[in-house]
């Protein structure tokens, strides 16, 4: 066994210290492959503490798979509104369709199979085989990656497919049949609680330091190792919050690329003047009463990074329907019918001043 291999012997200290410490969270323990299945969906982009409530709220709306297949798009939308990516809940209904089609409503209990659904890749195929089914397959997400090149000082990139691959071989190895599932989520806690992504890892806490090579050589920030990403391209828009007596102008977006299917606030690329803003909102056949600028804002997607200015602009009621696309919505009805993306988060509040 190469140096570089991690050592069967972290199998029973890292059981024990999770049968002590997990936490205990809405989708644990449950046997329950959907929620499994939901859980690690939300919590890809997402910390545990933040995901609890929207997990409930979307368990008790879609309790099982039946339902999200069946769920309208907009009351979907909503239901994921606040954890962004959407991609992934659309990933997930066309998914469900397939499974009620083809598996009769339940994820099939199959590592190949689950990855041949949409959205599932070998970490979420890897987490629902064997925490809900006990199939001893590894389930390698971040936190993993970090445990386990800290533990074996692997200097390889992490963001390359080939280390992956090998570390998911070293695991597959070692994986006990008994408790595949407490196995991957005791690496994943490891990953969250003690072997920490930022700051010091908690070695003097960690129940497999002894076996752990970056400890013993006191060079565990040194990993993992991970190519530098490509940096963000930056793009500056102004953002409209246009408004009448009791309603807030809004637009749905287009049904592919960036926040697909969502709603917005009128924006523009570039950064708009004051005057800039009142002849937009002329074309768009409005009457504008009075303009204030908007405190700045702004949100960062994995490739670009949006720069916000913003005008809040009061216009006259409008008896005719609106050009481009563009309509008023109500407070209530926004709230309840219309999922906005937290791109647009710091100017949701003005929905309140319609
Ligand atoms: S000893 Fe420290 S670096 Fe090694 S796995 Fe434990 S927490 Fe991580």
């Amino acid at each position: 066994m190469s140096e570089q291999t991690v050592k069967k012997e972290i199998v029973e200290p890292l059981l024990t210290w999770y049968n002590a410490v997990k936490r205990n969270l809405p989708w644990r323990d449950k046997d329950n492959a959907y929620y499994t299945w939901v859980s690690e969906i939300m919590l890809q982009q997402t910390r545990v503490e933040a995901v609890k409530p929207y997990f409930n709220r979307f368990i008790s709306r879609l309790p099982d798979i039946q339902s999200l297949a069946i769920c309208p798009e907009e009351e979907l939308m909503k239901l994921w509104e606040g954890l962004g990516y959407y991609s992934r809940v659309r990933n997930m209904q066309k998914a469900a369709i397939q499974i009620v089609e083809q598996y009769d409503g339940h994820l099939p209990k199959d590592f190949e199979k689950l990855l041949s659904l949409k959205g599932i890749g070998r970490y979420t195929a890897g987490a629902i085989a064997s925490i809900a089914y006990r199939i001893p397959v590894p389930a390698v997400d971040g936190n993993v990656l970090r445990v386990v090149t800290r533990l074996t000082e692997n200097p390889q990139d992490i963001m390359k497919t080939a280390v992956r691959t090998e570390i998911e071989k070293q695991l597959s190895d070692i994986i006990p049949v008994l408790a595949p599932g407490d196995f991957n989520q005791a690496l994943m806690e490891l990953g969250a609680m003690v072997c920490v992504p930022s700051g010091s890892p908690k070695c003097n806490i960690c129940p497999v330091k002894e076996f752990c090579r970056a400890y013993i050589s006191g060079h565990q920030e040194a990993y993992p190792v991970k190519a530098k990403k490509k940096s963000r391209s930056i793009e500056e828009r102004t953002v409209l919050v246009i408004q009448d007596g009791c309603c807030t102008v809004l637009r749905k977006r287009p049904g592919k690329g960036l926040l697909a299917g969502l709603y917005e606030f009128p924006n523009r690329l570039g950064y708009y003047s004051r005057t800039q803003v009142l002849s937009y909102v002329r074309d768009l056949g409005l009457d504008p009463l009075y303009i204030r600028e908007l405190p700045d804002s702004k949100h960062i997607f994995s490739h670009i990074e949006w720069r916000m200015k913003a005008y809040q602009i009061k216009v006259a009621s409008l008896d005719g329907e609106l050009t481009q696309d563009f309509f008023f919505a109500g407070r209530e009805e926004t709230q309840q019918h219309y999922a906005i993306p937290s791109a647009f988060g710091a100017y949701l509040k003005y929905l309140r001043e319609a």
